[in-house]
């Protein structure tokens, strides 16, 4: 397995609108596209080849919401490129490394992604993207 990149870091925010202000206006970065997914608001903002990804749960409910009500806003995880997302997995599963997700799921913007349990790295939700065979 080889990580190629930082990917994006995933920060958890409960006001995207308030977000997005600060990081266009006093950073002066530009938003390059929005989404939703999976019940989440999320605001793309590349930085030198790496994105900022701003998530705000559209729920109570929702996995951000709930991350920012135990852990307050900030950094939710750390997404690395890899050519492979399925293969990383295997790699991962056979060195007994804990696991969020066992196979690839729809990430963002047609990837496939997984993500790594906290506990296996540091501290810190990390997630594996890759794009789609043919994609
Ligand atoms: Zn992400």
């Amino acid at each position: 397995m080889e990580l190629k990149k930082i990917d994006h870091i995933g920060i958890a925010v409960s006001d995207l609108d308030s977000a997005k202000r600060f990081y266009t206006s006093a950073l002066g970065l530009k938003v390059e596209r929005e989404e939703t997914l999976q019940g989440m608001r999320i605001a793309f903002i590349p930085v030198g080849g790496v994105n900022l990804e701003l998530i705000q749960s559209d729920t109570e409910e929702g996995v951000i919401a709930k991350f920012i009500a135990k852990r307050g806003e900030g950094v939710h995880h750390i997404a690395y490129e890899v050519a492979d997302v399925s293969a990383a997995l295997d790699e991962l599963k056979a060195q007994g490394v804990k696991l969020v997700d066992e196979v690839p799921r729809a990430g963002a913007h047609g990837t496939e992604v997984a993500f790594v349990h906290p506990k296996s790295s540091y501290g810190v939700l990390s997630e594996l993207v890759g794009r789609k065979q043919g994609g």
